[in-house]
């Protein structure tokens, strides 16, 4: 612990026995956390709620609102480095948190990506490929905005948006006036809407010194919205992998990014590259990572933040990771047994509560092809349904 208003220390890393402190307490800062006491770790966590994944595992669970700045600022105190696994926390918290620990990724990272309008004006003058889009402010905006972007459309609230919540698709110029109520908000991306072959992503990460490590290109499904399955690596040619790494490089470089971040794309028709969105921390689509590389995206978002060399990512074996959502409670408690009898890792986030659509788990399978640990671990999701369920 420091005194009030020392200043964070200036750079050298973090050793383990150190403690790390996590603004979020979802169940990426829970895998953050097991990394972290494995590798001999101290863990605090702050956010609004109790007892949840990530406090569970944390030494320390602080119960506060993320713009309580006071008690963010006594947060930052007591741990030798922040970091998050929930973006949307304000800059001025993150300044606050900054007075007393350094914050990684830096506080201007989250402020870029926490807002779809900074993001996508950021990526392409950067000269990044994205989804054409216009920015809109109101209807008359938006009917400016429509014959330029085309048909289809979607408009997407600028900011808090994921797991498709915000989101309005747009087929007849006649729905513009409805969309902007159904989308909520108010300030908006139009977007083009992109029919796209595939979606893809890569999750990578940044050290302190610049070192950069990956974990290849991996293909994801999503169902309304949420992303279902992840295959690892994606099977599309060399040259879109490399291309879609070097992506990915780059905007860790012009971000300055200090930790891990997932580049989610869309691979179109023609072979192109556009990127959807950022997410400047471990990502749903790198979970396979756990079970299938030498060092975790959570092992090396840890390395990262502590100013420590990164590990070695290669993964040994192809790998599919399937979520559990709160969907599989609907008749009770799923069946474990069942779906442990298929050759599968399971991991549950410590959740109470199974509503419809949230993330309470995934399972994860290695085999010798991606298409087979696809075939794994759907099989075992669908065994956690008991015949007489009605799913
Ligand atoms: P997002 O929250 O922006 O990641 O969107 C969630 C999902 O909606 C994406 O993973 C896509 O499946 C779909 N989606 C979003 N934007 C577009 C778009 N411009 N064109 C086609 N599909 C989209």
């Amino acid at each position: 612990m420091r005194d009030p208003g020392e200043a964070p220390p200036a750079s050298g890393p973090i050793l383990p026995g150190s403690t790390i402190g996590v603004l979020g307490s979802g169940q990426l800062g829970r895998m953050l956390a097991i990394a972290a006491r494995q590798m001999g770790y101290r863990v605090h966590t702050l956010s609004p709620e109790r007892d949840t994944p990530t406090g569970q595992i944390a030494d320390v669970e602080v119960v506060a609102a993320y713009d309580d700045l006071d008690a963010v600022q006594d947060f930052a105190r007591n741990v030798d480095v922040v970091t998050f696994e929930f973006e949307n926390v304000s800059a001025e918290a993150t300044m606050a948190a900054a007075r007393f620990a350094p914050v990684r990724p830096d506080g201007s990272v989250l402020h870029t990506t926490q807002n779809r309008l900074r993001e996508k004006t950021f990526l392409r003058g950067a000269g990044f490929p994205v989804t054409p889009f216009a920015h809109v402010r109101s209807p008359e905006d938006l009917r400016a905005a429509l014959p330029q972007i085309g048909l289809p459309a979607v408009l997407k609230t600028a900011g808090f948006g994921y797991d498709g919540k915000g989101q309005v698709k747009i087929t007849r110029a006649d729905d513009a006036d409805g969309a902007l109520a159904n989308a909520g908000g108010n300030e908006w991306v139009l977007e083009a809407w992109v029919p796209f072959e595939r979606e893809l992503s890569v999750v990578a990460a940044r050290g302190a010194d610049g070192a950069f490590a990956h974990f290849g290109v991996v293909e994801n499904a999503h169902a309304n919205h949420i992303l279902d399955v992840t295959v690892a690596p994606a099977d599309v040619p060399p040259n879109i992998r490399a291309e879609a790494v070097g992506i990915a490089r780059g905007v860790l470089e012009a971000l300055d990014v200090v930790g891990v971040l997932c580049v989610e794309f869309f691979l179109t028709e023609r072979g192109a590259l556009l990127i959807n969105e950022l997410a400047p921390r471990p990502h749903n689509s790198g979970h396979f990572s756990i079970d299938a590389c030498p060092a975790s995206q959570f092992e090396q978002q840890l390395r990262a933040v502590c100013g420590l060399p990164l590990g070695e990512t290669e993964q040994h074996l192809p790998a599919a990771m399937a979520n559990l959502l709160g969907d599989l409670w609907a008749g009770g408690e799923p069946d474990w047994a069942a779906a442990l009898a298929f050759p599968v890792h399971l991991h549950l986030y410590g959740k109470s509560e199974a509503r419809p659509g949230r993330k309470m788990g995934h399972l994860t399978a290695l085999a010798e092809t991606g298409a087979e640990a696809a075939r794994i671990v759907r099989l075992a999701r669908a065994a956690l349904v008991r015949p007489d369920d009605g799913m």
